[in-house]
């Protein structure tokens, strides 16, 4: 087969754990090399992402059709209550649109959208053309706020002002606007806010019940089942508790320096992650020994259930490849410790967003012979793939077909997916899908691809 070589300006991209001298000093953080067919996605598709799941929130796409369409329901976030999330309004803007500018069709389809679904607040996402005609969405939100007596929130997301992680921040902004706009009656001390969890599959659900049994009071979750009442009040809760925190970890900054609420890293998948995750919340209450004990009990119950149940799976696992890349490289940490539970190896890990701490971690945290990667594209990733020797490939949907055309395994770790992975009963979850895709019959009518000269 053809060697598979690395884009010259990507190369300081690329890391191989032990072939490569001299300190490590990964370039991360950065836009997208030209002509790399990168798997990140643009500005307003990283803010998209992280606000789209406030179900009770209109969320309107200020642009061309194809800006909407491209992220309607990108998120398989589901809702307990309200949908308004999963339609995807749009201005459609059009040529005339684009010369005369797009204000008062703004205008108009907020208030039509308002009064038709009554929302609690609503979104106005910005997209490249907006940035480029120069429509003023800012003025055009606070005057249908002031009309229609709700927040109607601007957020600056144009697609070709940075990298995903800048819409991230975008919406960090937009939804500290809401924050700090709603009474805390109720709230007590112990009560935190679950920040970076986007409910994919009802995992929210999940871990705010366990906190729920360990006593602590969930004020909001952001964003998956969110809701704006929750969001307008979260400045009450005593703790932010902050996941995928390459998308959350500003807002978490942002209420500590105006509110003064602490925050925490955390994971929530695999067995290691998630019941440090639990005690570290614990013992930032420690003067609540209750909840510590709780925190014990329900990890101690939860692991024993689990344990054996991970054992069936071992045997057959044991010694298989996996490579890894996902959107936020927090997630790649706990996906290691994950695989290592069932003596499974990583040899690729990489990541969309990272920065050069997570890559430092992630250098640490593997093998001789890993290949770290920022900012990947499919040839990249099927060249290590196949060098490598990988039975698995865990990653998001632009992913999937990289490992099928390869003759591999595949799990979603990202938007599209059906079951939970996260928590205890997610771990179960994620090994029996590696299990399944690993080892399916399927491989021997659509066998492996071979390796590269
Ligand atoms: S890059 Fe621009 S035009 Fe393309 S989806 Fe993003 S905002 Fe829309």
């Amino acid at each position: 087969m053809e060697k598979i070589t690395i884009l010259e300006g990507r190369q300081s991209q690329v890391y191989e754990k032990n072939n490569t001298p001299a300190e490590f000093d990964i370039t991360c953080e950065t836009t997208s090399l030209s002509g790399s067919v990168s798997q990140r996605a643009c500005v307003f598709c990283g803010s998209r992402v992280v606000l789209y799941p406030v179900a009770d929130a209109l969320h309107i796409v200020h642009g061309p059709i194809g800006c909407a369409a491209y992220t309607w329901d990108i998120r398989g976030a589901v809702s307990s209550g309200p949908e308004l999330h999963r339609l995807s309004f749009s201005t459609d803007l059009k040529e005339m649109d684009v010369i005369y500018g797009g204000e008062k069709k703004l205008h108009k389809s907020l208030t039509e959208l308002i009064e038709q679904y009554q929302p609690k607040a609503a979104f106005i996402y910005s997209t490249c053309i907006i940035g480029i005609i120069g429509d003023d969405i800012d003025a055009v939100c606070k005057k249908v706020s002031q009309e229609q007596g709700i927040p109607v929130l601007p957020v600056h997301s144009e697609g070709f002002k940075g990298t995903k992680k800048d819409g991230y921040k975008a919406a960090c902004d937009a939804l500290m606007k809401l924050v700090g706009t709603g009474p805390t009656e109720g709230i007590g001390k112990y009560s935190i806010n679950i920040l970076g969890e986007f409910n994919l599959a009802g995992e929210a659900w999940i871990i705010k019940s366990y906190y729920e049994q360990m006593g602590i009071q969930v004020v909001s979750t952001m964003t998956g089942d969110g809701r704006v009442d929750d969001i307008r009040r979260s400045h009450g809760a005593s703790l932010n508790i902050v996941q995928c925190s390459g998308s959350m970890v500003k807002l978490a900054k942002m209420m500590e320096e105006k509110y003064g609420i602490p925050y925490l890293r955390v994971s929530y998948f695999g067995i290691e992650d998630m019941s440090k995750a639990l005690y570290d919340v614990a013992r930032h209450f420690s003067d609540n020994q209750a909840i510590m004990e709780a925190a014990k009990e329900l990890v101690s119950r939860e692991v024993s259930e689990l344990y054996p149940q991970l054992q069936k799976y071992r045997s057959a696992l044991a010694g298989k490849k996996a490579a890894i890349y996902v959107g936020g490289a927090f997630k790649a940490f706990s996906l290691i410790k994950a695989l290592a539970s069932v003596d499974m190896k990583v040899v690729l890990a990489g990541s969309q967003t990272g920065n050069k701490d997570d890559y430092e971690g992630l250098k640490e945290m593997c093998d001789e012979g890993t290949v770290i990667v920022d900012d990947s594209n499919p040839v990249e990733l099927s060249k290590f793939v196949l060098e490598k020797e990988a039975d698995l490939l865990i990653g998001g949907v632009k992913e999937r077909p990289i490992a099928y055309k390869l003759g591999i395994g595949f799990c979603d770790h990202n938007h599209e997916r059906k079951i939970p992975l996260a928590g205890f009963e997610g771990m179960l979850n994620f090994i029996r899908e590696v299990y399944n895709s690993v080892m399916s019959p399927v491989w021997k009518f659509a066998p492996r691809k071979g390796g590269v000269s």
